[in-house]
Order: structure tokens, then C-alpha cells, then sequence
């Protein structure tokens, strides 16, 4: 299949763009980052009706994730990164390891953070000396154009950041040309094995940033209410549709009762409003058919056996009132993805079988602990199958630090001084 006029031409435009721009020192960089935040904070409103419109978050969380992506820009245009000569101390005159962009590098986004994904791929990316090309979900066209337009404002020269319009088909020969260099996927773990098979075929770095399953661990002497809190909001926000949120919530058994009253209070009070209102916490689903799918699979979590807690019930054609289903660690819906606003609780008997329950699934992308035990916050933490742990904290991702997955949910690390080695070269100088 040969591609069309308009992607050879984007692939061109960001392969000329690479040449000048692996050349632009870091500070002037910089101060390109700099002025996105600006542009982000001068533009905060206009951005974040744009992605309640496209995907219907409620209001105030477009809002946040707008100034999460003004934060991730003042991170960037002020970090001290690791210098791109690194001199290798050895008896050799010359003794070094250069650090070298790739070349193109392709983003594959997805609708549920529509500008904070791309943000947190392109920044980094660039900074390192790439250029970068990014498809995003099909629902997102608005944000992807934002984006694009955003960056040219911000003074970036033509080619650096664009974007495409293309379909699964197109997005394989894109990664074949021969013009990139890498690709990054943040999606679905059906979206990375197709990905990662084509990159693979093609030898082509690759960053997959898949799905999750977190467990939020409660244990008998943690501050059960904040934690019942913490538990409702990290289950809901986004409407359940975060890769980060809490999908098993797996509670000590001393403390079921007690923990069960809180959790249900807070999470009850999680309706189905106005996206648009800034007191709506709750709205609606991305798309209809992301809907149909959550409720076949609450139907085959309660085939498997579990128990309802509150049921899960649809009011509209992409919207819910919150469920909650008790369920046993052998109930086969735990090896799935629940993306919505349903929630699987378990009751375990002690410190063990919480370890063995939480890491009793094919993903490891984050889980968060409740606890005031020093000694428990050590074991946890060194016995968890994932990427990032949360003590006394809903988890969400920091620019401070790096992000990424282990098992299904994927490989490779973005945000941090990390995000910024991913798409680079270390080549090794040395002689007399
Ligand atoms: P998705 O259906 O996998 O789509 C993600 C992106 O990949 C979209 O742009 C989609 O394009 C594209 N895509 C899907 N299959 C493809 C293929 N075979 N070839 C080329 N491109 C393909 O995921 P989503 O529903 O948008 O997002 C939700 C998923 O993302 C969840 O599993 C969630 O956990 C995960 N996620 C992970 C992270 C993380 O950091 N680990 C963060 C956010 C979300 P189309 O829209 O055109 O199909």
C-alpha cells in the first residue's frame, strides 16, 4: 500500500525539520518549552472546553489537566538534563559517549488525557532532539490540531510537532518508512501488541504506555475514612477511564465493615451530570461503545460469580451510576481491563494474600497503599509487580518522576529526566 500525498509530505516536512533541529542548542529549546506553558496558561479555558467537548470529562478535570501540562513545560525549560558529551574516565585520549537524537519518532495517543498524553510524549521527545509525528485517537481531532497549532506559537520551527490524520493501516507504513525512527504508543494493550509487532518486524525503538489494572491496598491500621475517600475518587475520576485508576480496591479483612460503610457513602455520591458544570464530578463515557463494553463485562464478572454491591446502571447511551461487585481473587474478570465506572472490591485475611491478590494480574502499571506502618510501606513496596507506588495517596503521575509499566501494561519510561534517554543514542567515542 503506498501512502498518501499529505503523510509523505508530513514525513518529509519532519525529517528536514530534524536535521536543523538536532542542532538547536538545549537553552533555545528551552525557552521554546517555556512559552508553551505560557500559551497552555493564557489558553487554560479554551482548551479545557475543548476536551470536555470531544470527550466529556468534567469541566474542572479539563481544567487540571491543562495546568498538569503547563507544569510538565516548566519541568522541561528548567531541568539541569545530563549533558548530551558524557567524558568516560579511562587511560584513552579520547574517551567519551555522545548522546544523539533518533531521527522522527512517531506518537500513537489516546482520547482519555487529550492534551496531557501528547504533552508528555512530544515534550521530552524534542527536547532530546527529535522531531516527532503523533495520531491521535479519531474522537480527538479538535485537541490534535490545538496541539499542533500550540506548538507553532510557541516559535517551534515548521516540522518539529505535527500531526496526522490516518488509520491503523496507514499508521503501519508510517512506521515501516524508512524516515522513523521510533514509535510510542499510549493505548490499549490490543493497540501495543499490533504496534509492537510491526515496530518489531521493522527493528523500530519502541514505547508502549498500555492498560492497568492497580490495585488500592487497604490495610487494618490505615485512616480507613481518608482511605474510602481516596478509594471513590481514584475508582471515578475520569469516569473511570484512566489507566492509573483504581480497578481493585482489596481491603483488609479486619476492617471490611468499617471500611465498606465509607467507601459506599463516597462513592455513591458520584452522579451523572453536566459535564460542563464545574460542580459535576462525574459525567459521561467517552463513546457509546466503550459503554456497551462495560456492561458486558459487568455481566460476565457476575457469570464468574461475583457479588453486587451496587449495581451498575445505565442511564443514557454513554452514561452510568457508579457500580461496585465484591468478588473472589479467582473470578476470571480480574484478568481484564475494567475502563468505566465500575469498581471490584476483594477482602483478603492478611498482609500475604493482599501481596499475592494485587499482583495476581497480567498488568503492572501503579498501585497505591493505605497504611501507617513503616515496615508494611517497605515490604509493599518492594514486593509489587508495577511500575509506580502511591503511599496514602490516590496515584497520579508526576513529571518529577518516571512513569511507565512492567508486565501487559507495557515497557519503557516516560516523564522525568528518564523520558528524556528514551529516543536516543549513546555512542561511544574512544581511541588515542
Ligand atoms: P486504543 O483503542 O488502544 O487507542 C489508542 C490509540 O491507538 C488511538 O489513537 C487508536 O486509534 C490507536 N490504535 C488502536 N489500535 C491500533 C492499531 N492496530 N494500529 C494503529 N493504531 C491503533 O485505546 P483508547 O481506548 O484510546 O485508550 C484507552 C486505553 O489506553 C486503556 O487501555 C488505557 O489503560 C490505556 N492508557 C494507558 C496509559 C498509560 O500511560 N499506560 C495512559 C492512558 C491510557 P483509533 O482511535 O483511530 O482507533
Amino acid at each position: 500500500m503506498k501512502l498518501e500525498t499529505t503523510l509523505i509530505e508530513k514525513l518529509e516536512s519532519a525529517s528536514i525539520a530534524f536535521s536543523n533541529w538536532k542542532c538547536v542548542s538545549r537553552e533555545i529549546k528551552q525557552t521554546y518549552i517555556k512559552n508553551l506553558g505560557k500559551l497552555l496558561r493564557s489558553n487554560r479555558e479554551r482548551y479545557a472546553v475543548m476536551i470536555t467537548t470531544e470527550m466529556g470529562k468534567p469541566i474542572t478535570q479539563s481544567l487540571a489537566e491543562i495546568d498538569k501540562c503547563a507544569q510538565l513545560c516548566d519541568y522541561y525549560s528548567t531541568i539541569n538534563y545530563l549533558p548530551d558529551v558524557r567524558p568516560v574516565d579511562t587511560e584513552l585520549e579520547y574517551s567519551s559517549i555522545l548522546v544523539e537524537p533518533l531521527g522522527v519518532i512517531l506518537g500513537v495517543m489516546p482520547w482519555n488525557f487529550p492534551f496531557w498524553q501528547v504533552m508528555r510524549f512530544v515534550v521530552p521527545t524534542i527536547l532530546s532532539g527529535n522531531t516527532v509525528l503523533f495520531k491521535h485517537a479519531s474522537i480527538c481531532s479538535g485537541s490534535a490540531a490545538a496541539i499542533q497549532e500550540l506548538f507553532l506559537n510557541a516559535s517551534f520551527p515548521e516540522g518539529v510537532v505535527g500531526y496526522l490524520i490516518a488509520d491503523h493501516d496507514q499508521i503501519e507504513q508510517i512506521i515501516k518508512d524508512p524516515r522513523v525512527q521510533g514509535v510510542s504508543l499510549t493505548g490499549s494493550e490490543l493497540a501495543g501488541q499490533s504496534i509492537a509487532q510491526v515496530a518489531g518486524r521493522n527493528l523500530k525503538r519502541c514505547v508502549l504506555e498500555l492498560g492497568g489494572s492497580d490495585a488500592f491496598i487497604v490495610l487494618d491500621d490505615a485512616d480507613i475514612p481518608r482511605a474510602a475517600e481516596d478509594a471513590a475518587l481514584a475508582r471515578l475520576q475520569n469516569c473511570g477511564q484512566t489507566c492509573v485508576a483504581a480497578k481493585r480496591i482489596i481491603v483488609h479483612k479486619n476492617i471490611e465493615g468499617e471500611f465498606m460503610v465509607h467507601f459506599i457513602d463516597h462513592y455513591s455520591r458520584y452522579l451523572p451530570e453536566d459535564p460542563l458544570d464545574p460542580r459535576t464530578k462525574l459525567s459521561r463515557m467517552a463513546r457509546a461503545d466503550l459503554a456497551d463494553e462495560l456492561e458486558q463485562q459487568y455481566q460476565r464478572a457476575l457469570s464468574y460469580g461475583a457479588h453486587v454491591v451496587k449495581k451498575l446502571e445505565r442511564v443514557s447511551d454513554t452514561e452510568f451510576v457508579p457500580g461496585i461487585l465484591a468478588v473472589s481473587s479467582d473470578n476470571r474478570i480480574l484478568d481484564e481491563e475494567i475502563f468505566g465506572p465500575l469498581v471490584l472490591v476483594l477482602f483478603c485475611e492478611d498482609d500475604q494474600s493482599i501481596l499475592e491478590t494485587a499482583n495476581a494480574t497480567p498488568f503492572g502499571l501503579a498501585a497505591a497503599i493505605f497504611t501507617t506502618s513503616a515496615k508494611r510501606i517497605e515490604w509493599f513496596t518492594q514486593e509489587l509487580e508495577v511500575g509506580s507506588v502511591a503511599i496514602n495517596q490516590i496515584f497520579r503521575s508526576d513529571v518529577r518522576f518516571p512513569f511507565g509499566g512492567r508486565k501487559n501494561s507495557g515497557y519503557g519510561t516516560e516523564l522525568s529526566l528518564y523520558a528524556m534517554e528514551e529516543f536516543t543514542v549513546k555512542k561511544a567515542v574512544m581511541g588515542k
